[in-house]
């Protein structure tokens, strides 16, 4: 096991050493989502906004980003990564032909030197839930330091959006929780008898798996990506909002909001979804919440232990409250309190940190 909290050089080095890898950059070039809204953003936004422009593309991993900028035209593009993909980005810009416009700066953004003041910062700096990785306080300190007065930011804003998850009719995936359970507690009994081969009894450990496994379950935000807009009991809410250009990153530390949704069918709510949108200019958007094309973000499902069976007109009042994990500052806490009209307040808090992914074939550990 991994102790709690790493020293900060150490986390560093994970979190870069990761990106040093084509494993996860090819998970995010395989999100066509993703790929298709920085795209159309760049390409939509080019002649006024990127062309003959000098442009900053924080976190640029393979290169992608730089290089649709200088296909846009832009002038000049400072392309900053500090993990080994900038060996990545160097090939692509160079069989891009792009090089003479595309410089490539092996740094973490905080510590880089660029030659001149930016006028657009480009950006895929978004995790699960919007803001684990919390990259975000990277590009907000290169947008400070960087762009100049009146700059442009892609994407321009960015909005958490929470639902309640009561899904329909589809029984495989009703109960998430149990089936991932019932999944976990076969495999511990193909061990058991696997040890018991091995003359060791682990048989009486049964019911640990099960409890430690169902307390993990109801405290670990899970990823799903196959819902659809009917699998909400309401009209989800925004959470938070924010103009890329102005927040100031240090009310994503920490930030609670209060909701309040109206029901509008029967239904049987199992938990809470958090999802996000990015918008850029020329009404382009990144919309990763049900019911909309695939990323690998998928949204975040928050598993209620009891589920609140809740009929048209009733109203689920709460707050959310997201933190920084403290143990892990890339990841986040989520705490929701709610209740059924005027009915018993509940807590359930939950890490978004080491999300479970319940879309079946991708296992991966990114986003
Ligand atoms: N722009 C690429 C990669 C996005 S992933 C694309 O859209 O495909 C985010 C990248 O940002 C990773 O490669 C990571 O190494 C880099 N990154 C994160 N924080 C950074 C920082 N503070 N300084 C430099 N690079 C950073």
């Amino acid at each position: 096991m991994e102790p709690t909290q790493l020293p900060e050089a150490e986390r560093a080095f994970k979190y870069f050493d990761l990106y040093g890898s084509m494993r996860a950059h090819k998970i995010m070039l395989e999100d066509m989502a993703r790929m298709e809204a920085y795209h159309s953003a760049i390409f939509k936004n080019k002649s006024e906004m990127i062309a003959d422009k000098v442009v900053l593309d924080v976190g640029t991993g393979t290169g992608v980003l730089a290089v649709w900028a200088a296909k846009a035209g832009a002038k000049q593009v400072y392309a900053v990564d500090a993990s080994n993909a900038a060996k990545l980005a160097r090939r692509l810009v160079q069989s891009s032909n792009v090089s003479d416009v595309v410089t490539i700066l092996n740094s973490k953004v905080e510590e880089v030197e660029i030659p001149e003041p930016v006028d657009v910062i480009v950006s895929e700096w978004m995790g699960c839930f919007l803001l684990k990785e919390s990259m975000f306080d990277s590009v907000a300190y290169a947008r400070d330091k960087w762009l100049k007065p009146g700059g442009l930011m892609l994407p321009s804003r960015a909005t958490i959006l929470l639902g309640l998850y009561a899904p329909g009719n589809d029984s495989d995936r009703t109960n998430v929780v149990k089936l991932k359970l019932e999944k976990e507690i076969a495999e511990w009994k193909e061990t058991v008898s696997n040890l018991q081969s091995l003359d060791v009894d682990y048989s009486g450990f049964t019911s640990e798996v099960v409890q430690d496994l169902s307390d993990y379950f109801l405290t670990n935000s899970m990823r799903v990506n196959y819902l659809s807009p009917d699998d909400l009991a309401s009209a989800p809410q925004k959470v938070l909002e924010f103009d890329c250009a102005t927040v100031d990153p240090t009310i994503l530390v920490q930030f609670s909001q209060d909701f309040e949704y109206t029901i509008s069918k029967h239904a049987e709510i199992k938990g809470f979804l958090g999802w996000f949108t990015t918008d850029f200019p020329n009404g382009v958007v990144l919309d990763t919440g049900p019911g909309k094309t695939y990323s690998h973000w998928g949204q975040q499902l928050y598993p209620l232990k009891e589920s609140l069976k809740v009929a048209p007109g009733d109203r689920v009042v709460g707050t959310i409250s997201v933190s920084r994990d403290p143990d892990e500052p890339r990841f986040n806490v989520v705490e929701l309190k709610y209740q059924v009209n005027t009915g018993l307040e509940q807590t359930a808090l939950f890490n978004v940190g080491d999300v479970q992914h319940l879309d079946e074939g991708s296992k991966n550990v990114f986003g």
